[in-house]
């Protein structure tokens, strides 16, 4: 079998880590409740001059739980959070729980068309919302009627950012968008309440983590409590993380790698999660250089901004102790800088939506070679528990060296997406994923990406899913056909662009269909490129050759 388990070199490295993981706590209450029991005046959030500690959070999940339990929710009901990475995410995770509910993680750059789908696909109830998020796009989707949004709880990006002695001087907040429950005064309501709901299984699923799948549509990847908790075991064992750290939160929540590698680790050590609500690169840098966090995890082209940003990196960058960087490939000439400017070297790291985070890292104090034939830096050896597999197009198992797509079973795969068993099926045969990644694995058990199996843009991180985009181009009347491919982007690795063909007598210009498109999806998805050709090559049945588009673009059409 193509697993690290018989890698002389590995086996030398793990004799000196931590035995393999075992959870002691099967649900993410347990263990936040268990930190709680240890530390409850650990600081566990800290947001601009704010913090919050893990009683705070008991208290103020406790509340949350207690009204949307009054409001008539019920176990196993869904609760959405669009929200950025603030406090208000924390606290409404927790309070799902509480309520024996499944929190909707949503991106908080989606628009309404976007959030409408999610809202009905995953059935939700309650929103727990950005009150300006609410003004801009969820006020608009919940009058509707097309969805199941009964509860509307609004949260403020001004909470919890003052010290608790300065509430006074804070800045005047905006007023709570009617028709919605503002969740600070809830909180100061019910405040000492005690939710009645019994506590979640292991098996419950605890957050849906929306993905691009095959069909091209978001599909909701289950993350059980069972897989959350061993997603978060994960980042602390094979990182050697204690709670004398502290965790830069720069992942976006809404995604795994700020939902496990920040909130659940954190939660779990337990020690404070540095928030700043959105990654605005010069404000990051501030909370750096105040909060002094010790590890951080996240996209590489956010780790290179903030490396740009600091005049003196080798200075703010001090503290750090430990960065791993996932999600999109890291070149190893950019490691090389980022290590130059800050000192650091960033361990390479790999995972999905589906695997609750981490399948694959670089062993904290190891470098990851180089493929020399590609160039590719290696995404690491498989995690505690981890099997990883490359295999051929028939299931069966390629030999050492021998490229093909990489399979991954482990205690930290989820059991499927809602409500969709085929989908299911065909992407966890026996359970074990098949991630649509192609790669190998080297003679010492080091795995790389080498393409991917699935026509997905991965720009600064963010997935695209070429479908969505070419539906939402479809939409404008001048379009005939269109297809969506990732080029080449020095800045975001890949960007999207469009080949477009436009129906006989149409006029538009590249310009019109950017904006066109930018007014109705979210910021990463868009086209920055549009290109008008005449025709779209397709196969003999009909199929637009996307393939072909990227690697061999036509020359440009009359309507360009
Ligand atoms: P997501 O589900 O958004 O986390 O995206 C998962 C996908 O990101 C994987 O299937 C890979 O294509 C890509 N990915 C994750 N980690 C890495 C990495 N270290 N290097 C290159 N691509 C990665």
């Amino acid at each position: 079998m193509n697993t690290y388990q018989d890698r002389p070199w590995l086996a030398r490295y793990r004799a000196g880590q931590s035995a393999a993981v075992e959870p002691e706590y099967h649900t993410m209450l347990d263990m936040f409740r268990a930190s709680l029991g240890r530390a409850p005046e650990q600081v566990a959030l800290r947001y601009f001059d704010g913090a919050v500690t893990l009683a705070q959070l008991d208290r103020y999940s406790d509340a949350l739980a207690s009204v949307l339990l009054d409001g008539g929710f019920r176990r196993g009901d869904r609760m959405a959070v669009y929200v950025q990475n603030d406090p208000g995410f924390v606290i409404g995770l927790l309070g799902t729980w509480k309520a024996g509910g499944t929190a909707v993680a949503i991106n908080p750059m989606n628009k309404a068309h976007e959030l409408e789908y999610l809202l009905a696909d995953s059935g939700a109830r309650a929103l727990l919302c950005l009150d300006s998020l609410y003004e801009e796009v969820a006020r608009g989707v919940i009058a509707t009627g097309r969805t199941s949004v009964g509860t509307v709880i609004t949260t403020s990006a001004l909470d919890w950012q003052a010290r608790d002695d300065e509430r006074v001087l804070r800045p005047p907040r905006p007023p709570v968008p009617d028709g919605t429950s503002d969740l600070s005064a809830l909180i100061e309501l019910h405040g000492g309440r005690r939710p009645g709901a019994a506590p979640p299984e292991p098996d419950d699923v605890a957050v849906l983590t929306y993905t691009s799948g095959t069909t091209g549509r978001s599909k909701g990847a289950m993350n059980t409590h069972r897989t959350m908790v061993y997603g978060c075991y994960n980042f602390r064992d094979w990182l050697d993380l204690t709670p004398v750290d502290s965790v830069l939160g720069i992942a976006p929540l809404f995604h795994v790698t700020g939902l496990i590698g920040h909130v659940g680790l954190s939660l779990l050590l337990p020690c404070p999660l540095v928030l700043t609500h959105r990654f605005h690169p010069a404000v990051m840098l501030d909370a750096l250089r105040e909060h002094r966090p010790t590890f951080t995890v996240g996209a590489i082209t956010a780790l290179t901004r903030l490396a740009e940003e600091s005049g003196r990196p080798a200075e703010d960058f001090s503290s750090l102790r430990i960065v791993y960087s996932g999600g999109a490939p890291i070149a190893p000439a950019v490691n090389d800088a980022f290590r130059a400017r800050t000192g650091i070297y960033i361990h390479n790291v790999y995972g999905l939506t589906e695997t609750n985070s981490l399948t694959h890292g670089t062993p904290l104090g190891a470098r990851a070679p180089v493929d020399p034939a590609s160039g590719a830096l290696s995404v690491g050896v498989p995690l505690f528990g981890t099997v990883a597999r490359i295999l051929d197009d028939d299931g069966g198992e390629r030999a050492v060296g021998e490229i093909g797509e990489i399979a991954i079973s482990g205690p930290q795969v989820v059991p499927g997406y809602w409500n969709r068993p085929e989908e299911s099926a065909a992407a966890f045969p026996d359970g074990e994923l098949r991630t649509g990644d192609v790669g190998f694995m080297d003679a010492d058990g080091w795995f790389y990406l080498v393409d991917r199996k699935k026509d997905m843009i991965n720009a600064s991180g963010y997935k695209v899913w070429p479908r969505e985009v070419e539906d939402l181009l479809y939409t404008h009347p001048a379009i005939r056909e269109v297809a969506v491919v990732g080029v080449p982007d020095s800045y975001r690795g890949e960007t999207v662009k469009a080949f477009v063909s436009l129906h006989p007598g149409a006029t538009a210009n590249p310009e019109d269909l950017i904006r066109y498109a930018k007014d109705n999806m979210a910021a990463y998805k868009y086209p920055r490129l549009v290109e008008i050709v005449d025709e779209l090559p397709k196969t003999a049945t009909g199929k637009i050759l996307r393939r072909q588009l990227r690697d061999n673009p036509p020359l440009p059409g009359a309507g360009s």
